[in-house]
Parts: structure tokens; sequence; C-alpha cells
């Protein structure tokens, strides 16, 4: 069932467009119906660590990242809140996964989607949001986005969804099927069914923000770790207690912001660790030499941290599991983070990120 053709430009009217809204709320339901649950992988330790590492694979979702929990949360939102209604133009500021996602979600219900980015993304992006169905609208400067956004988003018959003021807002911290929520509830037969630590990025934050209030929600005893690129207004923010902070911002797609978004809850969370960009990278290349899983560079930052806590917990011989998330599929990534040529160009040392994360790997 698909919802009646849109007619793009008209002003949603609450009220008479119930039937709309039922039937699109269904269609995007019928998304998550026929999709199932992300893996969780184990990545082998040697037994006598006496720790267990798990990767949550968000790239098997069908737009390949874990954006696609926070298009789908911010699409029920949006329709649930008589916000978007048969007819409405839907705009984001992002060149990335979230675009890619919402277009997605967008095309299923037969509306509009224009995605604002910067006049130089890379003709890959821009061909990602294309595929799915997106329109774009490039803005020479890069700090224009957010403005040019919400301006267009404020045209009678469009609708911002704005992903990093919404996405804590959006997602049922509760259950519901959430990211938390299924990583608990597969790890119910291992043998440290609740983890000691959960380690995850920041780009909007909502990930976190989720899982540091579930785990409190249900009782957990689980430590939050955020795993930060260079660059990032986050780290600062959380240690100062100030979000007030601004940075140059990060080289680590979708995480690592200049500034702190709305969405980030600082409080939620037990450790916030920088990791080097030259990590980051290599960690995603050691992955793939190790197990075959292509990742995106925010999955070697996450990497890293993991790591570095299954190490320590291993020199304290506290037995116990760690989770991590592998966010979005590499293969979107082989011309820049995959690409020697291109990491040299931009002054990445390849080699001395391997030399700092390979004695990591068992
Ligand atoms: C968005 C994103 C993240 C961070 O998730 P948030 O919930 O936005 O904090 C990590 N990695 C990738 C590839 C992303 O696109």
């Amino acid at each position: 069932m698909s919802p009646t053709p849109a007619t793009p430009g008209s002003a949603p009217t609450p009220a008479g467009d119930r039937d709309w809204v039922h039937a699109a709320v269904r269609v995007v339901e019928a998304d998550a119906n026929r999709s199932a649950d992300t893996h969780l992988r184990v990545f082998d330790l040697p037994d006598d660590w006496g720790v267990r590492l798990y990767l949550k694979d968000e790239s098997t979702h069908p737009t390949g990242s874990l954006k696609h929990r926070l298009a789908r949360s911010l699409f029920l939102f949006g329709l649930s809140n008589g916000d978007i209604g048969p007819g409405t133009t839907l705009v984001e500021a992002s060149s990335g996964s979230t675009a890619v996602s919402e277009a997605y979600f967008a095309r299923l219900l037969g509306l509009e989607f224009v995605a604002v980015v910067p006049a130089a993304t890379s003709s890959a992006k821009l061909d990602l949001i294309r595929r799915q169905g997106g329109r774009l609208h490039l803005v020479e400067d890069p700090g224009h986005v957010y403005a040019a956004a919400e301006e267009l988003g404020a045209q009678p018959g469009w609708f911002y969804l704005d992903q990093f003021a919404m996405a804590s807002t959006v997602t049922d911290w509760r259950g519901n099927n959430n990211i938390a929520c299924s990583i608990f509830e597969q790890l119910a037969l291992e043998p440290h069914p609740e983890p000691e630590w959960i380690v995850v990025g920041a780009g909007t934050g909502g990930t976190s923000a989720t899982i540091g209030r579930y785990c409190r929600y249900a009782q957990h005893a689980t430590k939050l770790a955020v795993a930060d690129p260079e660059g990032s207004a986050f780290a600062p923010a959380w240690r100062t207690g100030s979000r007030d902070v601004t940075a140059r911002g990060s080289r680590i797609e979708g995480i690592g912001r200049p500034r702190v978004e709305p969405s980030f809850v600082p409080s939620v969370i037990d450790e916030v660790v920088t990791v080097p960009d030259d990590e980051s990278v290599a960690a995603m290349r050691v992955l793939f030499e190790r197990t075959g899983i292509r990742a995106g560079a925010s999955t070697g930052t996450n990497l890293c941290v993991a790591l570095r806590l299954v190490h320590r917990m291993r020199d304290e011989g506290c037995a116990g599991s760690v989770v991590t998330l592998v966010c979005d599929d590499g293969n979107r990534y082989l011309d820049t983070y995959w690409s020697d040529d291109w990491l040299a160009a931009r002054g990445f040392d390849l080699d001395a990120g391997r030399r700092a994360v390979e004695p990591l790997f068992p």
C-alpha cells in the first residue's frame, strides 16, 4: 500500500489528511517489518583474555547505515505530529548518510526530498542521494547549509527534518526496538549478557543519548563511552561541562562536530576518548584485513576505543563483554578512506596509525 500521490507545494491540512497519514505510517512501519534486525557479530578474541567483543552491524540496513534508524524516527515523528502530510516537501542539511536514508523514506511516501549540501561535496556522495530520488540544493559556503535548509523549510508546504536538533527527541529511548534494546536482546544468551561498555561515536549525538538513557531506564550497569575524532567539540564539551565550545570540525565522516549539537547529551556518557584520525583509518583497514568487514572510518574510531577498553579489562582481570557499532558500509568511501592516494594527499599517516592500532588487535 502506498499513500495517495503527493501534490508538491500544497500545505498540509492536518484534519483532512488523517487517512493519508495513517497510510504513510503504515508504509514506514512496513519497511521495518520487511527488514531483519541488524546482526550482533562476534569479533574473535583469545579465550584467555576473558573478554568478548561484539560489533552491532548497522551497515546492513536497507540504506547502508545507522541513519536508517534516525530517518525512520524523524519521519514517524513528523507524520504523527501532523508536520508531514501529502504534498509536503522535505528538506535536510546533509551531504551524507542522513540524506541518503531520508531520500529513501521520502520516496516510499511519494514525497519530494531536498538535500542542502555544500557545493564542494564529492560527486560520488551526491550520486548516492540522487539514486534514492533526492534533489540537491547546492550552497557555496559550507557554513550556510543550516540556514539555507531552515529557510527552505519555512516555506509553505515544506518541512525541515533538522537531524541535529531532533535526533535525541524523535528516538524512542525507552525501547520499541531502538538500537539499545536490540543490543541487550541479542546479548541475552551470551556469557556476559550485560556489557561492561558500549562504545559509539557522536554525530548528532542521538545514538549515544538513546543508549545512555536506555541503560538507566532498564537499570543496566553498562557504561557508555563515546569515541570522538580530532577536531570535535564533543570531547571538550564533555570534559568542561560547557555547551559553548567550538572546534575546527572533524575529518571522520559522520562523527565529531564543530559545535555541540542539541542532541548531544553529555550527562549519560561515562567516558569520551579522542582518537587520532590516523588511528581511525588504520583500524578501519585492519578490521577488513582480519574479518572481511568493509566499514567506514567512524567504525575504525569506535574500534580503537573498544579495543583499548578490552585491554584495560584484560589487564585488570575483569571478565565481561564490550559492544561497539559498525556504523556504515565502507563501499561508500572507496575513493576516500579506502584510497591510499586520497589519504596521503590529505596528510593522513596510515603507517603511523597502523603502528598504534595493530598491537591492539589479537
Ligand atoms: C551519524 C553517524 C554516526 C553517529 O551517530 P549519531 O547518532 O548521529 O551520533 C556515526 N557514524 C556514521 C557513519 C554516521 O553517519
